[in-house]
């Protein structure tokens, strides 16, 4: 039997209190101690053996059979002399989450004797049974294999947990015949098309010494913690992630008490040592502080280049679940595991830079470098514009659905903030003033030889309420979710982008065709950008009811639900973007939205049920309770004063949950009506959407009358932890 409130609370304080981990040790000396990095490959490799495996990993050469034989050489002795005994290719199938599979090093030498054995073709190719992952048909039963193959773009490292080290190995997953069968594949060709197109546009506008576009990536993680306890006798948050019922709770997050407050010790003990895990594998995580809800917080890495981001937050994902565990806490990365509060994003910080460091958001001291960076912009302003529907696409989850939209959260309406100062500049462009005499705000002006003002580096604007804002040197794609991993959401910005960047090369080409002024021409060019992506510029309040107002006269896509999203990007018009560049195949496109479809309907099927269960389990029995309670007294008032008007208030109290207690079993009536006519329709499509429309404003309905009761019946009877315990008390 899980506890029941009472028992919990009683049990609070008194559990173990951790204290940090020895600081004394500062971060430089711990920092990628788990982690295969270039020191170790240069002390432990034959130096040619370095020389090639560099260029490997920079992705200019394939990986050679004598290289990969020194490579897995050198990888089990460091691994040996760490303790590590297993090994495992590391991976990320289409459900969104990491897989992997140990193997230890065990094998017998000629004479049968036990050795420690890791091949080349251990470390580059495995074959995991892939029969039970999701493939959404792109593997047909003849191929039930997949491959996972080290991506050498991800150093391996050694997890270390539960008293065991495990060397991992940062995989590909790809079907037999090259399918991509994870998100990891796509991501890499992603950015190998952006990467390319963006040199061309470079080289196109006068720079020929760049030879790579890398993307960068800086993830800022939230998440909430909650004691262990209040998990376990939650049924609604084991089996969802998030509270289906709850809500008794005067006091949230109005007083903005919360936000940058102080650290409470036992998170900050917490916090110290997931830090101290992510250091070790080689994770940069920067800062921490308070969220704005009440046991809400964030922590931020410091950013790199984004195939690396990408691995670092799965990881991360992974360390703050586990450690949560051990200091009795559970961390719940949902996207709103309550009503009422502030749910939980994953701001997505992203931009670009040459292989010389050169980051291309930067706006410059020079014109030259202020008119490569307006092109720039101009290309990402119009990479969303045109492709907004692949890009809420991209981070609709059925977790997400409760933020988008809501509130609190950017809304479901993709637009892009730039700040005042970028936006009269942009007009100044769009509207063929004289650029010299623009008056940004605030900021110190050159005048440069070619009509553009320098732009002002601190532009410290900030709009939370934008999906998608520019700052300073950066955009942050905001409106990811907190358990999402980025590795789909930056695919398709990549891929906007990139197509953007090509599309800007050839208009500029021809153009330059009949005209001498290089400049005159990268200023035309942006000027047709800005002006064709200009509805999806908005700097007002995201929230506001005007702005979905405003967004329909404008004609930008609003797709509240993750079906409706889900089927808008079905539509060739609003993904084929991502076929043409290669980043998908068609059958890789449509295996990706069947599984995500499939797991939203899952979830939300899981979801009613649960909620039906909680119902009928708790609310219910305890309400019943209550009412009889109530019944009695009024008898026993009765009993001593039987005249009209006895009794009054123990009455209305009487008919006030008496009603309600009608309302839960109509609504139980009414969701378990609505799943079983969801369970005939045949069509995914349609299927996902009585969810969306039905199923799922069956749940909330319910769920107020079960909220009601709470806050009535007596506090004795209630067994389910209530939000402000869960949420106050630690
Ligand atoms: P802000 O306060 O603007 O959100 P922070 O300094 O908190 O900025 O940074 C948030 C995240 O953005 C961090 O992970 C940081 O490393 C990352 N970041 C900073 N500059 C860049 C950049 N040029 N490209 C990508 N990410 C960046
Ligand atoms: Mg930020």
């Amino acid at each position: 039997m899980h506890p029941n409130r009472f028992s919990i609370l009683s049990r609070l304080g008194n559990g173990p209190h951790f204290s940090p981990n020895d600081k004394d040790i500062p971060v430089s000396e711990i920092y990628g101690r788990f982690v295969f990095g270039l020191e170790e490959m240069k002390n432990r490799l034959p130096k040619d053996a370095f020389v090639s495996l560099q260029k490997v990993m920079a992705g200019e050469e394939d990986l050679q059979p004598q290289v990969a034989s020194a490579l897995a050489d050198a990888v089990k002795e460091w691994a040996l002399s760490l303790g590590v005994s297993h090994f495992t290719h590391w991976f990320q199938p289409l459900t969104g989450l990491t897989a992997e599979k140990h193997d230890s090093f065990l094998a017998f030498d000629k004479n049968g004797k036990a050795i420690e054995k890791f091949s080349a073709a251990m470390l580059m190719q495995s074959e995991p049974d892939a029969s039970s992952f999701p493939s959404g048909g792109t593997r047909s039963t003849f191929e039930a294999r997949g491959y996972t193959a080290w991506d050498a773009g991800s150093p391996m490292f050694i997890s270390d947990y539960a008293g065991t080290k495990v060397l991992c190995i940062p995989s590909v997953f790809v079907s037999y015949t090259g399918n991509a069968l994870d998100t990891k594949t796509t991501l890499l060709r992603s950015l190998r098309g952006i990467s390319k197109n963006a040199v061309e546009f470079l080289k196109a506008i006068g720079d020929t010494k760049t030879e790579n576009v890398y993307v960068n990536v800086g993830v800022e993680q939230e998440y909430f913690l909650i004691d262990t306890n209040y998990f376990q006798s939650r049924p609604d948050l084991l089996l969802c992630g998030r509270s289906l019922l709850g809500g008794d709770m005067p006091k949230g997050q109005q007083l903005e008490d919360h936000y940058f407050g102080t650290i409470p010790e036992r998170v900050r003990a917490f916090m110290v040592e997931v830090e101290d895990e992510l250091h070790l594998l080689g994770v940069p995580v920067k800062t921490r502080h308070n969220e704005v809800a009440p046991s809400q917080f964030e922590m931020a890495p410091i950013f790199e280049e984004a195939n690396l981001a990408s691995d670092h937050n799965m990881l991360t994902m992974e360390v703050l679940k586990r450690t949560a565990e051990s200091h009795g806490f559970v961390c719940l990365l949902h996207e709103k595991p309550f009503a009422g509060v502030n749910g939980s994003g994953k701001h997505c910080n992203w931009s670009m830079a040459t292989n010389k460091g050169e980051n291309l958001l930067e706006p410059g001291n020079t014109p030259q470098s202020n008119f490569r960076f307006l092109a720039v912009l101009s290309c990402v302003l119009r990479a969303v514009f045109q492709h907004q529907v692949a890009l809420r696409a991209a981070i609709a989850s059925h977790g997400n659905d409760h933020r988008l939209g809501a509130n609190e959260a950017p809304p479901a309406i993709i637009s892009v903030f730039v700040g005042s100062t970028l936006t009269k500049i942009i007009e100044a462009v769009t509207g063929g003033s004289d650029l010299s005499k623009v008056n940004v705000e605030k900021a110190h002006i050159e005048f440069g030889i070619h009509q553009l003002p320098s732009i002002p580096k601190d532009n410290t604007d900030r709009n939370r309420t934008s999906p998608f804002a520019f700052t300073g040197n950066k955009f942050e794609f905001r409106a990811v979710g907190s358990s999402q991993a980025i590795s789909l959401p930056m695919t398709v910005l990549n891929a906007a982008v990139a197509d953007n960047f090509a599309e800007f090369t050839k208009r500029f080409q021809k153009k330059l065709e009949s005209a001498s002024d290089k400049n005159a021409v990268l200023l035309e060019v942006t000027r047709e950008f800005f002006t064709e992506s200009e509805k999806i510029r908005f700097e007002g309040d995201g929230y506001s009811a005007e702005w979905r107002e405003e967004a329909r006269r404008r004609g930008l896509s609003q797709l509240m639900t993750t079906p409706e999203s889900y089927a808008a990007f079905n539509k060739p018009e609003n993904h084929k973007f991502l076929i043409s560049s290669g980043v998908f195949s068609e059958g890789e496109f449509h295996a990706l939205n069947e599984i995500r479809l499939e797991r939203y309907i899952k979830h939300l099927d899981i979801e009613a049920q649960t909620l039906v269960t909680l119902v009928r389990q708790h609310v219910i029995p305890a309400s019943l309770k209550y009412q009889e309670r109530i019944a009695n007294a009024i008898k026993a008032v009765e009993s001593v004063n039987g005249g009209a008007g006895a009794a009054k208030n123990q009455k209305w109290l009487l008919t006030e949950i008496t009603s309600l207690i009608e309302q839960v079993f109509d609504g139980v009536t009414r969701i378990q009506n609505e799943i079983k006519t969801v369970l005939d329709v045949s069509d995914w499509d349609k299927k996902a959407q009585a969810y969306a429309t039905r199923v799922s404003p069956a749940a909330l309905e319910l769920r107020q009358y079960c909220d009601r009761l709470e806050a009535l019946v007596e506090d004795e009877l209630w067994a389910l932890p209530k939000y402000r315990e869960m949420l106050f008390l630690r």
